[in-house]
Protein backbone atom coordinates (compact mmCIF):
# COMPACT_ATOMS: atom_id res chain seq x y z
CA UNK A 1 0.00 0.00 0.00
CA UNK A 2 2.63 2.51 0.77
CA UNK A 3 3.63 2.85 -3.02
CA UNK A 4 0.10 3.15 -4.05
CA UNK A 5 -0.79 5.82 -6.30
CA UNK A 6 -3.69 6.77 -8.51
CA UNK A 7 -3.36 5.41 -12.02
CA UNK A 8 -6.62 6.04 -13.70
CA UNK A 9 -9.46 8.86 -13.72
CA UNK A 10 -12.37 8.59 -14.93
CA UNK A 11 -15.31 11.10 -14.36
CA UNK A 12 -18.83 11.27 -15.74
CA UNK A 13 -21.53 14.23 -15.77
CA UNK A 14 -24.88 12.74 -15.08
CA UNK A 15 -28.75 13.30 -15.31
CA UNK A 16 -31.70 11.73 -13.23
CA UNK A 17 -35.05 12.15 -12.77
CA UNK A 18 -36.69 12.94 -9.59
CA UNK A 19 -40.47 12.15 -8.21
CA UNK A 20 -41.53 15.08 -7.11
CA UNK A 21 -41.44 18.86 -7.70
CA UNK A 22 -39.50 20.95 -5.09
CA UNK A 23 -40.50 24.74 -3.69
CA UNK A 24 -36.97 25.32 -2.15
CA UNK A 25 -37.40 29.67 -1.55
CA UNK A 26 -34.61 29.29 -4.27
CA UNK A 27 -34.10 27.49 -7.40
CA UNK A 28 -37.14 25.73 -7.45
CA UNK A 29 -36.12 21.80 -9.08
CA UNK A 30 -38.77 20.37 -11.67
CA UNK A 31 -37.91 16.99 -13.84
CA UNK A 32 -34.07 16.27 -12.85
CA UNK A 33 -31.35 16.89 -11.33
CA UNK A 34 -27.69 16.93 -12.80
CA UNK A 35 -24.29 16.18 -10.77
CA UNK A 36 -20.96 14.82 -11.45
CA UNK A 37 -19.09 11.18 -10.37
CA UNK A 38 -15.27 10.61 -10.55
CA UNK A 39 -14.02 6.91 -10.51
CA UNK A 40 -10.25 6.58 -9.65
CA UNK A 41 -8.38 3.06 -9.97
CA UNK A 42 -4.86 2.69 -8.34
CA UNK A 43 -1.75 1.33 -9.52
CA UNK A 44 -3.06 -2.21 -8.16
CA UNK A 45 -6.78 -1.66 -9.49
CA UNK A 46 -8.44 -0.91 -6.53
CA UNK A 47 -11.21 1.47 -7.48
CA UNK A 48 -13.36 4.62 -5.50
CA UNK A 49 -15.88 6.90 -6.08
CA UNK A 50 -16.50 10.42 -5.03
CA UNK A 51 -19.50 12.59 -6.25
CA UNK A 52 -19.82 16.01 -6.48
CA UNK A 53 -23.53 17.45 -6.08
CA UNK A 54 -23.21 21.48 -7.26
CA UNK A 55 -26.78 23.44 -6.77
CA UNK A 56 -26.52 26.38 -9.16
CA UNK A 57 -28.18 28.89 -7.12
CA UNK A 58 -25.90 27.78 -4.14
CA UNK A 59 -22.59 26.18 -4.59
CA UNK A 60 -22.17 26.10 -8.09
CA UNK A 61 -22.81 24.21 -11.42
CA UNK A 62 -22.14 20.15 -12.26
CA UNK A 63 -20.34 21.57 -15.87
CA UNK A 64 -17.98 23.90 -13.85
CA UNK A 65 -17.25 20.44 -11.53
CA UNK A 66 -16.57 18.47 -14.79
CA UNK A 67 -14.25 20.67 -16.24
CA UNK A 68 -12.11 21.72 -12.85
CA UNK A 69 -11.88 17.94 -12.52
CA UNK A 70 -11.36 16.73 -16.43
CA UNK A 71 -9.14 19.54 -16.84
CA UNK A 72 -7.27 21.09 -13.85
CA UNK A 73 -7.55 18.33 -11.34
CA UNK A 74 -6.84 15.78 -13.55
CA UNK A 75 -2.87 16.42 -13.63
CA UNK A 76 -2.26 16.57 -9.75
CA UNK A 77 -4.60 13.46 -9.43
CA UNK A 78 -2.60 10.92 -11.66
CA UNK A 79 0.06 9.84 -10.01
CA UNK A 80 -0.59 11.00 -6.36
CA UNK A 81 -0.13 8.50 -3.70
CA UNK A 82 -3.35 7.33 -2.22
CA UNK A 83 -1.95 7.50 1.33
CA UNK A 84 -1.29 11.38 0.91
CA UNK A 85 -4.88 12.71 1.05
CA UNK A 86 -4.25 15.80 2.84
CA UNK A 87 -1.70 16.80 0.79
CA UNK A 88 -3.59 16.21 -2.46
CA UNK A 89 -6.41 18.84 -1.04
CA UNK A 90 -3.50 21.25 -0.03
CA UNK A 91 -2.28 20.91 -4.03
CA UNK A 92 -6.09 20.88 -5.33
CA UNK A 93 -6.61 24.37 -3.43
CA UNK A 94 -3.14 26.12 -5.10
CA UNK A 95 -4.22 24.94 -8.71
CA UNK A 96 -7.73 26.25 -8.64
CA UNK A 97 -9.80 28.64 -6.63
CA UNK A 98 -13.10 27.90 -5.37
CA UNK A 99 -14.65 24.41 -6.87
CA UNK A 100 -15.60 22.66 -3.49
CA UNK A 101 -17.34 20.22 -4.85
CA UNK A 102 -14.68 19.05 -7.68
CA UNK A 103 -12.27 18.82 -5.05
CA UNK A 104 -14.71 16.54 -2.68
CA UNK A 105 -15.27 14.24 -5.38
CA UNK A 106 -11.66 13.44 -5.44
CA UNK A 107 -10.98 13.33 -2.15
CA UNK A 108 -13.88 11.35 -0.98
CA UNK A 109 -12.60 8.78 -3.83
CA UNK A 110 -9.16 9.15 -2.22
CA UNK A 111 -10.37 8.12 0.93
CA UNK A 112 -12.55 5.27 -0.83
CA UNK A 113 -9.63 3.76 -2.31
CA UNK A 114 -7.61 4.07 1.20
CA UNK A 115 -10.46 2.23 2.92
CA UNK A 116 -10.38 -0.52 0.38
CA UNK A 117 -6.73 -1.30 0.35
CA UNK A 118 -6.86 -1.08 4.42
CA UNK A 119 -10.28 -2.78 5.22
CA UNK A 120 -11.40 0.07 7.32
CA UNK A 121 -14.71 2.47 6.56
CA UNK A 122 -13.88 5.97 5.91
CA UNK A 123 -15.36 7.08 8.98
CA UNK A 124 -12.53 4.74 10.35
CA UNK A 125 -9.99 6.78 8.93
CA UNK A 126 -11.35 9.92 10.12
CA UNK A 127 -11.06 9.32 13.48
CA UNK A 128 -13.24 6.07 13.90
CA UNK A 129 -17.35 5.58 13.98
CA UNK A 130 -19.05 7.52 17.22
CA UNK A 131 -22.70 6.44 16.27
CA UNK A 132 -23.89 3.74 14.29
CA UNK A 133 -26.96 5.48 12.70
CA UNK A 134 -28.39 8.95 11.84
CA UNK A 135 -31.63 10.63 12.42
CA UNK A 136 -33.24 10.98 9.42
CA UNK A 137 -35.29 14.39 8.34
CA UNK A 138 -37.10 14.31 5.61
CA UNK A 139 -38.31 17.85 3.76
CA UNK A 140 -41.28 19.24 3.76
CA UNK A 141 -41.26 21.18 0.01
CA UNK A 142 -44.08 19.65 -2.03
CA UNK A 143 -45.62 21.99 -3.96
CA UNK A 144 -48.79 19.79 -2.64
CA UNK A 145 -49.18 20.09 1.11
CA UNK A 146 -51.52 17.39 0.80
CA UNK A 147 -49.24 15.23 -0.45
CA UNK A 148 -46.74 15.76 2.16
CA UNK A 149 -49.19 15.27 4.66
CA UNK A 150 -50.01 11.97 3.39
CA UNK A 151 -46.18 11.52 2.79
CA UNK A 152 -45.78 12.00 6.59
CA UNK A 153 -48.81 9.89 7.44
CA UNK A 154 -46.84 6.91 5.75
CA UNK A 155 -43.84 7.76 7.20
CA UNK A 156 -44.10 8.75 11.39
CA UNK A 157 -45.61 4.70 11.33
CA UNK A 158 -42.15 3.89 10.29
CA UNK A 159 -40.74 5.55 12.53
CA UNK A 160 -39.57 8.94 11.11
CA UNK A 161 -39.80 11.89 13.43
CA UNK A 162 -37.78 14.93 12.43
CA UNK A 163 -39.51 17.02 9.36
CA UNK A 164 -38.44 19.96 7.77
CA UNK A 165 -40.79 22.59 6.36
CA UNK A 166 -39.30 24.47 3.40
CA UNK A 167 -40.99 27.86 4.88
CA UNK A 168 -41.11 31.23 2.76
CA UNK A 169 -42.48 30.07 -0.28
CA UNK A 170 -45.92 30.15 0.06
CA UNK A 171 -47.76 33.18 1.21
CA UNK A 172 -47.73 33.81 5.16
CA UNK A 173 -51.12 33.08 6.34
CA UNK A 174 -50.86 29.94 3.92
CA UNK A 175 -48.27 28.45 5.43
CA UNK A 176 -49.01 29.62 9.27
CA UNK A 177 -52.18 26.79 8.20
CA UNK A 178 -49.38 24.71 6.93
CA UNK A 179 -47.19 24.39 10.09
CA UNK A 180 -50.98 24.23 12.33
CA UNK A 181 -52.65 21.19 9.87
CA UNK A 182 -48.93 19.17 10.85
CA UNK A 183 -49.33 20.20 14.35
CA UNK A 184 -52.77 19.03 14.50
CA UNK A 185 -52.16 15.96 12.78
CA UNK A 186 -49.16 14.69 14.70
CA UNK A 187 -48.84 16.53 17.86
CA UNK A 188 -45.47 16.97 19.97
CA UNK A 189 -44.68 13.44 18.38
CA UNK A 190 -42.76 15.37 15.48
CA UNK A 191 -39.36 17.02 15.74
CA UNK A 192 -40.42 19.60 13.73
CA UNK A 193 -37.95 22.47 11.91
CA UNK A 194 -38.25 25.60 9.22
CA UNK A 195 -35.92 26.55 6.85
CA UNK A 196 -36.35 29.29 5.12
CA UNK A 197 -33.73 29.34 2.71
CA UNK A 198 -32.82 33.21 2.98
CA UNK A 199 -36.36 33.80 1.72
CA UNK A 200 -37.33 36.94 4.46
CA UNK A 201 -35.88 40.26 4.64
CA UNK A 202 -34.49 41.43 7.42
CA UNK A 203 -37.11 44.20 7.55
CA UNK A 204 -40.09 42.64 9.37
CA UNK A 205 -38.87 39.43 9.74
CA UNK A 206 -38.95 39.06 13.34
CA UNK A 207 -43.17 39.58 13.10
CA UNK A 208 -43.55 36.15 11.02
CA UNK A 209 -40.52 34.20 13.04
CA UNK A 210 -42.08 35.31 15.93
CA UNK A 211 -45.77 34.03 14.40
CA UNK A 212 -44.34 30.89 13.37
CA UNK A 213 -42.44 30.11 16.63
CA UNK A 214 -45.59 29.23 18.30
CA UNK A 215 -45.45 25.97 16.42
CA UNK A 216 -42.25 25.47 18.58
CA UNK A 217 -39.88 24.61 15.96
CA UNK A 218 -36.71 22.54 16.97
CA UNK A 219 -34.85 25.55 14.83
CA UNK A 220 -35.87 27.53 12.16
CA UNK A 221 -32.50 27.98 9.54
CA UNK A 222 -31.52 30.52 7.33
CA UNK A 223 -34.67 33.64 7.39
CA UNK A 224 -33.05 35.97 5.91
CA UNK A 225 -29.96 36.26 2.73
CA UNK A 226 -26.84 34.63 3.61
CA UNK A 227 -24.68 38.10 4.59
CA UNK A 228 -27.26 39.43 6.91
CA UNK A 229 -25.54 38.31 9.89
CA UNK A 230 -26.61 41.07 12.12
CA UNK A 231 -30.21 40.57 11.56
CA UNK A 232 -29.47 36.67 12.48
CA UNK A 233 -27.93 37.47 15.27
CA UNK A 234 -30.70 39.32 16.40
CA UNK A 235 -33.27 36.69 15.82
CA UNK A 236 -31.14 34.50 17.95
CA UNK A 237 -31.28 37.18 21.04
CA UNK A 238 -34.82 37.61 20.14
CA UNK A 239 -35.95 34.07 19.70
CA UNK A 240 -35.84 31.35 22.44
CA UNK A 241 -36.17 29.04 19.14
CA UNK A 242 -32.29 28.47 18.01
CA UNK A 243 -31.28 29.89 14.67
CA UNK A 244 -29.65 27.69 12.70
CA UNK A 245 -27.40 29.09 9.45
CA UNK A 246 -26.77 26.98 6.54
CA UNK A 247 -26.23 29.25 3.51
CA UNK A 248 -24.55 31.90 6.13
CA UNK A 249 -22.02 28.96 6.98
CA UNK A 250 -19.88 27.64 3.61
CA UNK A 251 -16.56 27.30 5.56
CA UNK A 252 -13.79 27.79 8.62
CA UNK A 253 -13.90 31.71 8.43
CA UNK A 254 -17.53 32.26 7.92
CA UNK A 255 -18.13 29.77 11.01
CA UNK A 256 -16.14 32.52 12.97
CA UNK A 257 -17.64 35.36 12.05
CA UNK A 258 -21.03 33.97 12.56
CA UNK A 259 -19.20 33.09 16.46
CA UNK A 260 -17.74 36.84 16.80
CA UNK A 261 -21.59 37.81 16.11
CA UNK A 262 -23.61 35.03 17.94
CA UNK A 263 -25.75 34.65 14.62
CA UNK A 264 -26.74 31.39 14.77
CA UNK A 265 -26.62 28.64 17.23
CA UNK A 266 -26.71 25.65 15.33
CA UNK A 267 -25.35 24.82 11.54
CA UNK A 268 -26.04 23.05 8.77
CA UNK A 269 -22.68 21.13 7.50
CA UNK A 270 -23.08 20.10 3.81
CA UNK A 271 -19.69 18.39 2.16
CA UNK A 272 -20.38 20.49 -1.03
CA UNK A 273 -20.29 23.71 0.90
CA UNK A 274 -17.22 22.58 2.74
CA UNK A 275 -15.62 21.69 -0.03
CA UNK A 276 -14.17 18.34 1.70
CA UNK A 277 -14.27 15.64 4.37
CA UNK A 278 -11.55 17.09 6.38
CA UNK A 279 -12.36 20.69 5.99
CA UNK A 280 -15.77 19.68 7.17
CA UNK A 281 -14.64 17.86 10.20
CA UNK A 282 -12.05 21.07 11.01
CA UNK A 283 -15.15 23.26 10.66
CA UNK A 284 -16.86 21.15 13.16
CA UNK A 285 -14.02 21.70 15.17
CA UNK A 286 -14.70 25.12 15.45
CA UNK A 287 -17.85 24.48 16.23
CA UNK A 288 -17.51 21.86 18.74
CA UNK A 289 -15.26 24.89 20.94
CA UNK A 290 -18.12 27.26 20.41
CA UNK A 291 -20.82 24.46 21.39
CA UNK A 292 -22.83 24.90 18.22
CA UNK A 293 -24.03 21.66 16.96
CA UNK A 294 -24.39 20.45 13.24
CA UNK A 295 -26.97 18.80 10.98
CA UNK A 296 -26.01 17.05 8.08
CA UNK A 297 -27.16 19.16 4.58
CA UNK A 298 -27.33 17.96 1.52
CA UNK A 299 -27.44 19.53 -1.80
CA UNK A 300 -29.28 17.02 -5.15
CA UNK A 301 -26.85 14.72 -3.86
CA UNK A 302 -26.89 10.79 -4.91
CA UNK A 303 -25.71 8.15 -3.03
CA UNK A 304 -21.98 8.29 -3.64
CA UNK A 305 -22.02 11.78 -2.06
CA UNK A 306 -24.55 10.42 0.72
CA UNK A 307 -22.47 7.53 1.77
CA UNK A 308 -19.43 10.23 2.44
CA UNK A 309 -21.44 12.41 4.43
CA UNK A 310 -22.93 9.12 6.02
CA UNK A 311 -19.45 8.31 6.83
CA UNK A 312 -18.23 11.94 7.76
CA UNK A 313 -21.25 12.35 10.54
CA UNK A 314 -20.67 8.58 11.71
CA UNK A 315 -16.89 10.18 12.79
CA UNK A 316 -17.93 13.92 14.05
CA UNK A 317 -19.59 14.09 17.17
CA UNK A 318 -20.38 17.49 17.09
CA UNK A 319 -22.99 16.34 14.05
CA UNK A 320 -25.58 15.54 16.75
CA UNK A 321 -28.90 17.17 14.63
CA UNK A 322 -29.21 14.39 12.46
CA UNK A 323 -29.36 14.54 8.40
CA UNK A 324 -31.09 15.21 5.31
CA UNK A 325 -30.30 12.04 3.39
CA UNK A 326 -33.24 10.89 2.32
CA UNK A 327 -32.71 11.89 -1.75
CA UNK A 328 -32.00 8.15 -3.03
CA UNK A 329 -34.85 7.01 -0.94
CA UNK A 330 -37.84 9.36 -1.69
CA UNK A 331 -36.67 11.79 -4.22
CA UNK A 332 -34.30 10.50 -6.59
CA UNK A 333 -36.61 8.02 -8.79
CA UNK A 334 -33.09 6.03 -9.55
CA UNK A 335 -29.53 5.89 -8.26
CA UNK A 336 -26.42 4.62 -9.04
CA UNK A 337 -25.40 2.18 -6.30
CA UNK A 338 -25.86 -0.99 -6.82
CA UNK A 339 -27.73 -1.12 -3.39
CA UNK A 340 -28.51 2.01 -1.46
CA UNK A 341 -27.87 2.79 2.08
CA UNK A 342 -30.51 1.72 4.14
CA UNK A 343 -33.24 3.85 6.05
CA UNK A 344 -34.71 1.74 8.98
CA UNK A 345 -36.59 3.57 12.05
CA UNK A 346 -36.61 7.08 11.04
CA UNK A 347 -31.93 6.52 11.01
CA UNK A 348 -29.86 6.35 8.19
CA UNK A 349 -27.67 2.97 8.89
CA UNK A 350 -24.07 3.92 8.54
CA UNK A 351 -22.30 0.92 6.43
CA UNK A 352 -19.91 -0.82 7.76
CA UNK A 353 -17.75 -2.29 4.60
CA UNK A 354 -14.20 -0.90 3.80
CA UNK A 355 -14.11 2.62 2.03
CA UNK A 356 -17.72 4.43 1.65
CA UNK A 357 -19.03 1.33 2.50
CA UNK A 358 -20.79 0.97 -1.21
CA UNK A 359 -20.62 -0.35 -4.86
CA UNK A 360 -21.06 1.07 -8.09
CA UNK A 361 -20.08 -0.75 -11.15
CA UNK A 362 -20.74 0.08 -14.82
CA UNK A 363 -23.80 -1.56 -14.96
CA UNK A 364 -25.57 0.25 -12.06
CA UNK A 365 -24.18 3.29 -13.50
CA UNK A 366 -25.57 3.00 -16.68
CA UNK A 367 -28.65 1.55 -15.98
CA UNK A 368 -29.52 4.22 -13.15
CA UNK A 369 -28.65 7.65 -15.23
CA UNK A 370 -28.35 9.14 -18.19
CA UNK A 371 -24.66 10.19 -18.78
CA UNK A 372 -24.45 13.49 -20.57
CA UNK A 373 -20.22 13.78 -20.72
CA UNK A 374 -17.66 10.94 -19.73
CA UNK A 375 -13.79 11.41 -20.08
MG1 LIG B 1 -31.11 24.88 4.20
Amino acid sequence: MHSEKIAHLRVFMIESPIKMKRLQGVGNVMGTVKRVLVELTSTSGVTGWGEAAPWEVFTGTSEAAFAAIDTYLRPLVIGAPVRNIRQLTITMDRAIVGHGEAKLAIETAMFDILGKLSGLSVADLLGGRVRDEIPLSFSIADPDFDADLARMQAMVPEGNRIFKVKTGVKPHAVEMRNLEAIRNAFGDGIDLRLDYNQALQPFGAINILREVDRFKPTFIEQPVPRDCLTAMASFADALDTPILADESCFNARDLMEIIRLNAADAISVKLMKAGGLLKAQALMAIADAAHIPGYGGTLWEGGVALAAGTQFIAATPGMSLGCEFYMPHHVLTEDVLEERIPNRGGAVIVPTGPGLGITVTDTSLRGNARILASA
